[in-house]
C-alpha cells in the first residue's frame, strides 16, 4: 500500500471531516484561486444568482472536493456529491438532478469518467436547466422534458485535457490547483495539528511539510503517522527529529519521494538510460497503470524538476541522477 498515495480515503473519514477547511478564509494557499472565487461568489451572491458551473482540476489530494464544499458553504446552499464512474445509467443522473434544491451545488468528482450518454444529458441540464431524457424502450419509449432548479455544477478532474471539449466549454469558471509550497503546507500541518491536539513545533511542521509531495492530503496523513510515532517512541510531541525519524521509518525520503516515485525514476535511469521513454513502456517496466503514472506519480516529479515530458517521451533530469547519487556519464560507461 502506498503511504503517500494522494487518492486513498479509507479509514480517514471522520478525521478528514474534522480538519477539512469549511470556509474560503481557511483554505490555505492557492491564492489566485481563492481570490477569483471570492469575487465570483461575492458577485453571484450579490445578484442572488447561483454560481456559474465550475471546473476544478489538479492532481489528487490538492483540495478539489474541499473547494466544492466551500463553494456550497459560502453560497449558503446544499451540496450533493457523486462521481463520474458511479453515474452509470441515465436514471442515476436524472435522480440526482431532480433532487436538487434551487441553488444547490452538484459535485461530480472524476468528471472525465462520465459515459457519453450521461454527458449528453448533462449538456441541456447545465445550459438551460432542462432535463431531457428518454424513458422506456422500443415502441413504448418516450422522451420527457423537465425543468430543473438552477444549480451549480462543480466538476473535478485530475487533468483538464481529459474532458471532451463540449463539456469543458460549458463551465463558466475553470480553476487549476497547483502543488502547495512548503510555507503553505507548514501552515496546513500546523492547523491540522492544532485541531488534532498534537503538540508540534514549527521545525516539526516544516519537516512534515517538506516531505508531503506538495499535497495537503499527504501532509495530513504524514502528520497522523508521525503523531503515532511520537506517542509510542517519544513524549507525544512532534519536533524536527521525531518527524525525521518517523518519516525515515516510513521510507519517505528527504524529497518526499516514496518507493513508487523512486521506482519510476530508477526504472528510467537503469532500464532506459534516463530516457526518452514512452509512458506505456514505462508503465510496463514498473507494473503500473499508465493513468496512475500520468495523474498521480509524474506531475510532482515534473514539478520538482526530476523529470520532463518531451515530444519523444519522458526523460529524467540531471537532478534525478543526483538524487540517487548517480552521475549520467558514469552510468552510461557501466
Ligand atoms: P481532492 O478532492 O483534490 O483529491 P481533497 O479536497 O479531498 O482533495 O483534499 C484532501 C485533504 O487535504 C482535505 O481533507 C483537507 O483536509 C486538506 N486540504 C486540501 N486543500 C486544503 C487547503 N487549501 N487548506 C487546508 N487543507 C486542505
Amino acid at each position: 500500500d502506498r503511504l503517500i498515495a494522494a487518492d486513498s480515503r479509507d479509514g480517514e473519514g471522520h478525521i478528514d471531516r474534522a480538519i477539512r477547511p469549511k470556509r474560503l478564509a481557511d483554505y490555505i494557499g492557492q491564492l489566485r484561486v481563492r481570490e477569483q472565487l471570492e469575487i465570483f461568489i461575492g458577485a453571484a451572491r450579490g445578484r442572488a444568482e447561483s454560481l456559474d458551473h465550475t471546473l476544478v482540476f489538479g492532481p489528487p489530494g490538492l483540495g478539489k472536493t474541499t473547494l466544492a464544499n466551500i463553494i456550497a458553504e459560502e453560497m449558503g446552499v446544499g451540496l450533493k456529491s457523486t462521481s463520474g464512474p458511479v453515474l452509470e445509467r441515465a436514471g442515476d443522473l436524472a435522480a440526482m438532478l431532480t433532487n436538487l434544491q434551487p441553488g444547490d451545488v452538484l459535485f461530480i468528482d472524476e468528471i472525465h469518467r462520465l459515459s457519453p450518454v450521461i454527458e449528453e444529458i448533462l449538456y441541456p441540464a447545465m445550459e438551460d436547466f432542462q432535463l431531457d431524457i428518454v424513458i422506456g424502450e422500443g415502441p413504448a419509449a418516450r422522451s420527457i422534458k423537465l425543468d430543473l432548479p438552477n444549480f451549480t455544477l462543480v466538476g473535478a478532474t485530475t487533468r483538464a485535457g481529459l474532458l471532451t471539449s463540449p463539456l469543458r466549454d460549458r463551465f463558466g469558471i475553470v480553476q487549476r490547483l497547483e502543488f502547495y509550497n512548503i510555507d503553505d503546507l507548514t501552515e496546513i500541518v500546523t492547523r491540522s495539528a492544532r485541531l488534532l491536539r498534537v503538540e508540534t513545533d514549527r521545525a516539526g511542521a516544516v519537516e512534515i511539510a517538506r516531505r508531503s509531495r506538495g499535497t495537503p492530503r499527504i501532509a495530513n496523513r504524514l502528520l497522523r503517522r508521525v503523531r503515532d510515532y511520537a506517542e509510542v517512541r517519544g513524549n507525544g510531541q512532534i519536533d524536527a527529529d521525531t518527524a525525521d525519524m518517523a518519516l525515515n521509518m516510513l521510507h519517505v525520503d528527504h524529497h518526499g519521494l516514496d518507493h513508487m516515485d523512486r521506482r519510476l525514476l530508477l526504472a528510467m535511469i537503469e532500464k532506459f538510460e534516463g530516457g526518452p521513454v514512452g509512458v506505456d513502456s514505462l508503465a510496463a517496466a514498473i507494473g503500473e497503470e499508465r493513468d496512475t503514472i500520468e495523474d498521480v506519480i509524474e506531475p510532482y516529479l515534473i514539478q520538482q524538476g526530476l523529470m520532463m515530458r518531451t515530444a519523444r517521451g519522458r526523460v529524467v533530469t540531471r537532478q534525478a541522477w543526483q538524487h540517487f547519487d548517480l552521475a549520467p556519464d558514469q552510468h552510461s560507461v557501466d
